[in-house]
């Protein structure tokens, strides 16, 4: 009986793993996809490059198709691509926290007042982005801010961040007509200096395309200034185009981190994936309208999902998995009703600890005993312990298992040997699970579990 049991745990997987055409076909599609959302060619080709042997012989969960499972292993590629961990939102809302962003945005752990130099093409919302980074910083961060408008170039340029500083409560540079750029940033990190501000923003002059002067006046600003953070500000909807300009700013000037602007429109967004995969620079922010408050820390997992346009297929993918997970903290929950347990019941658990979400799902199908939830809390104290102690059931034979009285002195040795483990390790999980064992037989006994579960199992 114990092994039909483990069969039908077995079942339960029904595993199917993908083929080379199952991936081939899945992933002509995502290619088309990536194209549509506006990632450049060359970074179409490499992420499908690379995410190609990740997705081949994988296993299929039941109830999705080959190709479903596939855009999954997909978008958790794309996720870690952007500078994500695939579930991290998930798991984020399942401990009830607020989502985060993946890399940190603005870095000011630098001696005060912190240079920021704020870079791209004319009309790709530097100014803009400029004043809403100080609204945020002064309101949000409390921090003391000093906005320094570089743009020469255009008559009512340095008029507009003054209006904009006004909006927003945060001061500007004085505006000295005729001042060169390079002086212009002098001045705003000598006043910053003075007069204890945190944080200069300097917004410089852009152009309708990358040139050399453009690029020989934003490389003396730098060497003026030593930013701590240069932001390279681009437009979403540019395309393909993303590539070349992240990469020229980011070989001339030396980028930081990028803002991704008028996330708000059409664009699906690839020029994220695009400019992140050229520079390997963190995409830190996105502009999100033309108001000062829209501006949004980055989110790797909806911005994956916007670009692969693949969200549906995405969460019921998930939900296989779940699904999957579920039946098999059911079957235990059955076994364990039935009094059984043993060290293949006893791996399952720890393999649920380990993922987050297990341990909540088993506490559910465990109603009213609370003895099991305070021991599956105790092994969780530590990741480490869990995956050691795993390894030493994973060391067990198939009989061992199933019947843990074989295991005696020369066993425990041979096991503690093949986990990497000590004997002293070995027993005390095997008394762990003793302990364990009494108590589901104990609850059998009382009839608790049975009645508790509805009775019929
Ligand atoms: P700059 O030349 O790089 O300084 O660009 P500006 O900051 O002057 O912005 C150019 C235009 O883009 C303005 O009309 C802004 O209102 C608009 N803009 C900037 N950021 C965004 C955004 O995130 N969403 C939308 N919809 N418009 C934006
Ligand atoms: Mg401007």
């Amino acid at each position: 009986l114990q092994s039909r049991l483990g069969d039908v745990f077995d079942k339960l997987r029904r595993r199917a793993s993908l083929s080379e055409d199952d991936v081939n076909a899945a992933l002509r599609e995502v290619r088309v996809a990536l194209l549509e959302a506006d990632v450049a060619l060359p970074v179409v080709k490499d992420f499908i490059e690379g995410v190609r042997p990740k997705a081949v012989g994988q296993e299929v969960l039941r109830s999705v198709t080959p190709g479903q499972q596939v855009v999954k292993i997909v978008h958790d590629h794309l996720v870690e691509m952007l500078g994500g961990t695939p579930g991290a939102d998930e798991q984020a809302a399942r401990e009830g926290r607020y989502p985060g962003a993946a890399e940190s945005d603005l870095d000011l752990n630098a001696p005060a007042p912190v240079p920021i130099l704020m870079v791209g093409l004319q009309g790709s919302g530097k100014t803009t982005t400029t004043g809403k980074i100080a609204k945020r910083l002064s309101e949000k961060q409390r921090k003391k801010v000093l906005m320094a408008s570089l743009d020469t170039r255009r008559p009512a340029a340095q008029q507009q961040l003054k209006v904009l500083g006004e909006q927003v409560g945060v001061a500007t540079l004085p505006i000295v007509p005729g001042e060169p750029p390079v002086a212009i940033a002098k001045r705003a990190l000598s006043t910053g200096k003075l007069e204890g501000y945190d944080v200069v923003l300097l917004d410089t002059a852009g152009r309708l395309a990358i040139d050399e002067e453009l690029m020989a006046e934003v490389v003396a600003v730098r060497d003026a200034a030593q930013p701590h953070e240069t932001l390279l500000v681009a437009d979403a909807m540019t395309g393909q185009d993303a590539v070349n300009v992240a990469a020229a700013f980011n070989e001339r000037v030396g980028l930081t981190g990028i803002a991704l602007t008028r996330v708000d429109g059409d664009a699906r967004g690839g020029a994220a994936l695009s400019m992140k995969a050229v520079t390997g620079k963190p995409i830190k922010l996105l502009g999100t309208g033309e108001k000062l408050d829209a501006l949004e820390a980055f989110h790797p997992e909806r911005v994956a999902g916007r670009i692969l346009g693949m969200g549906d297929i995405v969460s019921l993918v998930e939900k296989a998995a779940e699904t999957l997970e579920q039946e098999d903290a059911e079957a235990m929950a059955k076994r364990l009703a039935k009094g059984r347990f043993d060290l293949n019941d006893m791996h399952k658990q720890l393999q649920q600890l380990t993922k987050m979400g297990g341990l909540k799902s088993m506490m559910q199908m465990l109603p009213g005993v609370p003895k099991i939830q305070d021991q599956l809390k105790k092994a969780n104290v530590d990741d480490k312990v869990v995956k050691r102690q795993m390894a030493i059931i994973t060391s067990m034979t198939k009989a061992e298992r199933s019947r843990p009285e074989l295991i005696k002195a020369s066993r425990r040795q041979r096991i503690a040997k093949g986990s990497g483990t000590s004997v002293p390790e070995v027993n005390k999980l095997l008394k762990q699970f003793a302990e364990t064992q009494r108590m589901v037989k104990k609850v059998k006994k009382m009839g608790g579990m049975e009645s508790l579960m509805g009775g019929g199992m």
